[in-house]
């Protein structure tokens, strides 16, 4: 820890709580064995449990595919690796097409049009402020960054100046200075390309996680839903504001209470916000959201991070978004529930 820096980044932690807090709540009713398949990846862990595995497929088999899956999508869209697909694109100095796996393509077709429906909140070529502020691959900074400096990188930013196609797929940016950072939609990406290799196996009841985000289907051994924990957004504190019942869907969560330092008594969180290229001060703790596809649910909790309470509950409220706000209150939180995360949780219990 640095002079005059407090640096809380616990990602690893958070995601070993979440998987042996599964384990837990999972072998608390286990009626038969439950197969648990874990690694790393990320730079944090990745873990699958499965309650019915068809004759075809085999564990260890299982487990290295899974596992070359994720070093894939990492050898693609690493920031923290210099030669990855998004590292190299990010060096390409240049408003020129940047030819692109499908995978990567996907990935930021799909930001774009969460940039679009949060008016920019959620914006993927927010990576120059990110490292500014100390959040990214590069050394943490020993001081805070001037308005100067602030400047300089906002006007890097901006993901209207990202062009995407498909066939052949190809990446071109209008700012030859633009980086893409691909944290905050990664891993959500990740959870379902392993949820689809299970699908495509013929596996049906299954809890895949990577980092903390996840992908379930049908129930656990016992015939009852999944029960997933969300944790009170406390900064070192592990635990359990709330557990929901759930299948077949995706689940995300951001928050601003891991991964953030203390300067001068001001809290600088690693969400940032790309209009005003500061990171977020607010009261929304963290946010949770609900959807099929995890890489959407991953990209719209970091948003409506940035959006804070208001603006995100307008937000959730005009998209039918299922998402679940914890928002600091004196020494405790409020709980808010959008509508369509209220449906879904009825939904599932009938
Ligand atoms: P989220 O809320 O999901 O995302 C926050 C992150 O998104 C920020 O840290 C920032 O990078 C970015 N961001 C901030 N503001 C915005 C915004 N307004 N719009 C869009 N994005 C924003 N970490 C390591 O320590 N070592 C590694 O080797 C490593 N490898 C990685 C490889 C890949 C392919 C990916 C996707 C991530 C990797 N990470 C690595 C990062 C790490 O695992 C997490 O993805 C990251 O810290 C954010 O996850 P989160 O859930 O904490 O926060």
């Amino acid at each position: 820890m640095r002079r005059g820096w407090l640096i809380y980044s616990m990602r690893r932690y958070f995601s070993f709580f979440l998987c042996g807090l599964l384990l837990l709540l999972s072998a608390c009713q286990r009626q038969v064995e439950t197969l648990h398949l874990n690694g790393a990846t990320m730079g944090t862990t990745w873990s699958v449990a499965l309650h019915s595995l068809p004759d075809s497929v085999d564990p260890v088999e299982l487990k290295l595919q899974l596992q070359a899956q994720l070093d894939q999508i990492n050898r693609l869209m690493s920031t923290y690796d210099p030669d990855s697909e998004i590292s190299r694109f990010n060096a390409h100095n240049s408003s020129d097409w940047f030819p692109l796996s499908a995978e990567t393509a996907d990935v930021i077709e799909l930001s774009l049009l969460i940039s679009r429906l949060t008016g920019g909140a959620f914006d993927i070529s927010v990576g120059p402020l990110v490292e500014l502020w100390g959040f990214g691959a590069s050394e943490r900074r020993q001081q805070l960054p001037t308005d100067e400096q602030v400047a300089e990188q906002l006007a890097k930013v901006g993901y209207q100046s990202l062009k995407i196609r498909q066939s052949p797929a190809a990446v071109r940016k209008q700012k030859p200075l633009l980086r893409i950072d691909l944290s905050a939609v990664g891993k959500g990406y990740a959870v379902d390309l392993l949820a689809e290799m299970l699908n495509r196996r013929k596996i049906g009841n299954y809890l895949v996680e990577v980092g903390g985000e996840l992908r379930i289907a049908g129930k656990r051994n016992d015939a009852t839903l999944w029960k997933i924990a969300i944790e009170k957004p406390l900064e070192g504190v592990r635990e359990v504001k709330t557990i929901f019942p759930l299948t077949d869907i995706g689940l995300a969560t951001s928050g601003n209470y891991r991964n953030f330092y203390v300067e001068n008594g001001q809290r600088y969180s690693h969400t940032i916000d790309p209009i005003s290229g500061q990171p977020i001060r607010h009261k929304l703790a963290s946010v949770t959201v609900l959807d099929p596809d995890c890489a959407r649910a991953d990209a719209l909790a970091t948003a409506l991070m940035v959006l804070g309470e208001e603006k995100g509950r307008i937000l959730v409220e005009q998209n039918r978004i299922a998402a679940y706000f914890l928002i600091h209150q004196d020494e405790s939180f409020i709980e808010y529930s959008s509508p369509a995360f209220e449906s879904f949780l009825r939904q599932v219990q009938l």
